[in-house]
């Protein structure tokens, strides 16, 4: 592995667990009461969802994967904010979902004064 794509992995293995982070307290909050499992995958997703060590609903985990693997395959070296990219690539469902995901976990850690998490994302 050299090291372009040593700090690629790193990058992404960083968006993921902010990502996950994001979609598990929107999960506990949302959907108390669900069953959950962990989320798994198979193959590069699969790897990047080792660090996850917690469960989510059948929905966020389908989310998270979706997100993963759009992260996984994304296109650019440095990845651009999504929302300025010029490729769309979450599917029109999904994207309306995250949106939401990332809007009330925000407010959740803001709420809770963990800014520092927020931070690390909006970076
Ligand atoms: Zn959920």
């Amino acid at each position: 592995m050299n090291m372009k794509t040593e700090t690629i992995e790193k990058n992404v293995q960083k968006d993921i667990d902010v990502l996950a982070e994001f979609i598990h307290i929107y999960c506990v909050e949302k959907h108390a009461g669900t069953e959950r499992a962990r989320p798994k995958s198979a193959g590069d997703v699969g790897r990047y969802l080792a660090s996850v060590d917690f469960d989510l609903c059948a929905e966020c985990a389908g989310l998270l994967l979706h997100a993963v693997s759009k992260r996984v395959l994304c296109l650019y070296d440095t990845k651009p904010a999504c929302k300025k990219c010029p490729t769309h690539c979450y599917g029109p469902g999904h994207r309306d979902k995250i949106r939401e995901v990332m809007r009330y976990s925000g407010m959740c850690l803001i709420m809770r004064g963990r800014l520092g998490l927020m931070k690390k994302y909006f970076s």
